[in-house]
Parts: C-alpha cells; structure tokens; sequence
C-alpha cells in the first residue's frame, strides 16, 4: 500500500544562497507487517517527521495487532506515486526460532543460545551472532554426548 504525506523541507536559492521552506509530498510505501509481534498488518498512522538536514523522512506507527508503536525510516522521500520510498523498520526484533520439543528437551540451553543469536544477527551483530550460533552448536553436541553416554550406561547395566 502506498501513502502520501505532505512535508516541508528547505530549498536553497543558488543565486542568493538564502534558504527558505517549500512544501512537498512525499510518497511512502506503508509496511506490511509489524516489527515486534511480526504479524502481517495494516498499522495505523500516528505521526511523520521530515529532517531535511538528513533528508530522512520518519512514520510513526501503530501495531492493529499487538498494539505496539514502531517507526518505519525512508531514507529520501520520494514525490513519485508510482515509486514511493521504501522503508526500514525500528526497533529489530528477531522471529524466535521455534524447535521441536526432542530439541528443547534435549538441550534448553541451545535454544536460548541459538535464539539471542538470531537477535544479534537482527540487529547486524554479526560477530557476536557467530559466536551465538557456534556456542549454540557446542551445546547440543556436548548435551546430545552426554544422553547418548548415558542411554550406553543404561544398556550395559542391563546386559550385565
Ligand atoms: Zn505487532
């Protein structure tokens, strides 16, 4: 969906160098889903911001869903309908990784490992997401041995 949004921003007289404000519009495409709950939605438009210093245009947001607020920033707004801005949306919130019950049995640290992991990656953590994932790998190998250790126990018992 696309949304029009009048602004205000400076336009600088080249001849004079003297600054003064005009009145644009700037076409923005509203996002599809919500950053926190990660539901596809509709959200409800609460406010917009122009700062013509950065020629970034904001949109607050409202979540119909879980009701949260969220911003959604469009680096250079676009005055062309047919190619509004696109946008990126803050805060990142990861999706958490759901895993099979066997997993989370298994090894309830991996998941949580494996799972902040996937959020230092949202937020572009990108050595620390490594680190996440490979000490979440360590885990589940350490907790499948030591299961598989024990079941080995366990049959030895019996046969003997
Ligand atoms: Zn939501």
């Amino acid at each position: 969906m696309i949304a029009s949004y009048s602004y205000q921003t400076k336009q600088i007289n080249p001849s004079t160098n003297a600054g003064s404000m005009v009145n644009r519009t700037a076409y923005v495409s509203v996002p599809d889903h919500c950053p926190m709950c990660h539901c596809g939605i509709s959200p409800n438009y609460l406010k917009h911001n122009y700062n013509y210093d950065e020629e970034l245009f904001s949109i607050y947001y409202e979540c119909t869903r879980c009701r949260k607020t969220f911003l959604a920033y469009y680096d250079k707004p676009s005055d062309k309908m047919g190619e509004p801005s696109n946008y990126e949306l803050y805060p990142k919130f990861a999706k958490e990784r759901e895993f099979e019950k066997e997993i989370i049995e298994l090894s309830p640290v991996f998941v949580k490992v494996y799972n902040q992991a996937i959020e230092a990656e949202e937020k572009e953590l990108d050595e620390l997401a490594g680190m996440g994932y490979r000490k979440a790998l360590e885990f589940i190998i350490k907790d499948f041995c030591i299961l598989n250790t024990q079941i080995k126990r366990r049959k030895l018992k019996k046969n003997y």
